[in-house]
């Protein structure tokens, strides 16, 4: 997997994907990096790439041919066409379903917008448009830096031990059941028994009944695309009711 960026920041992304499973998921070549100047394709002296809104407004918005000539420039470069990802908080809401969609391409080119965004017609560069969420950043760096580790680690060989993207957060469709390692006891909370116990059979059904606890507890909105058996909906309900959990009383402070 190759994935690009093209950015007016592109010293930003070294430091992070150089790093512990990124830096190691790239020395044994489970994807390459490339981060682009966008200035590279201005042609004035002081490579602008901003300009002021038409109808007026704060602040400066980027321009669209650097953008244009730079996506077809970088997209030419290969055989491979680029997927073209942008980002803007008006975006699709960027989630693990989407980053198992983007671990399957070959190449990714991220685009990143700062200032107050850019002009609209730059868009129709884009094969998708993400958000991270509902709230500003002040460029998509940090947005593609987020969407790139969440592809990486999914990518066969990234993490140490293959099976442990696979057993995560929402990729049931629910929330991680609650770890623990030593001590058994801490300052007189106890480790549930059942996992010391030994009994996989045990274990297994403790963490998927702990799973839908929390997800019922904290997200109860994830539920919705989740098969449960008679009995499982029975208990989730239950737990709607009663919103109690068996994790020692550690609440993560939702109050969904
Ligand atoms: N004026 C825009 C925000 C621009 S923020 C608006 O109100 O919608 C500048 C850049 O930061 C955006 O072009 C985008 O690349 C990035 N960005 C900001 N918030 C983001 C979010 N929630 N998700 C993804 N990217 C975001």
């Amino acid at each position: 997997m190759r994935m690009e960026t093209l950015s007016v920041f592109p010293q930003v992304f070294a430091p992070y994907l150089n790093e512990s499973i990124m830096g190691r998921a790239q020395r044994k070549s489970i994807f390459e990096f490339e981060a682009h100047d966008l200035r590279d394709w201005t042609h004035d002296r002081h490579r602008t790439v901003d300009d002021s809104p038409f109808g007026g407004g704060q602040g400066m918005l980027m321009k669209p041919e650097p953008i244009f000539e730079a996506v077809e420039d970088i997209s030419s470069r290969t055989d491979v066409r680029p997927h073209v990802v942008f980002f803007s908080p008006c975006g699709t809401r960027y989630d693990q379903s989407r980053a198992e969609e983007l671990a399957e391409r070959e190449r990714i080119l991220f685009v990143c917008g700062r200032y107050e965004g850019m002009d609209e017609r730059a868009y129709g560069l884009a094969d998708e448009v993400f958000s991270l969420g509902d709230y500003v950043l002040t460029g998509g760096e940090l947005a593609a830096l987020v969407v790139i580790d969440s592809v990486v680690r999914l990518l066969p060989g990234a993490l140490g031990d293959d099976m442990s993207a696979k057993d995560e957060s929402f990729s049931s469709g629910l929330l991680e059941y609650a770890q623990y390692t030593r001590p058994a006891e801490f300052r007189g909370m106890r480790v549930p028994d059942v996992l010391l116990s030994g009994d996989h059979g045990a274990v297994d059904a403790w963490r998927r009944r702990n799973a839908l606890e929390r997800t019922a507890m904290w997200r109860p909105d994830l539920l919705d695309g989740v098969e449960l058996t008679p009995e499982e909906r029975d208990f989730v309900r239950g737990i709607l009711d009663s919103r109690k959990l068996s994790n020692g009383g550690v609440d993560y402070g939702s109050t969904q």
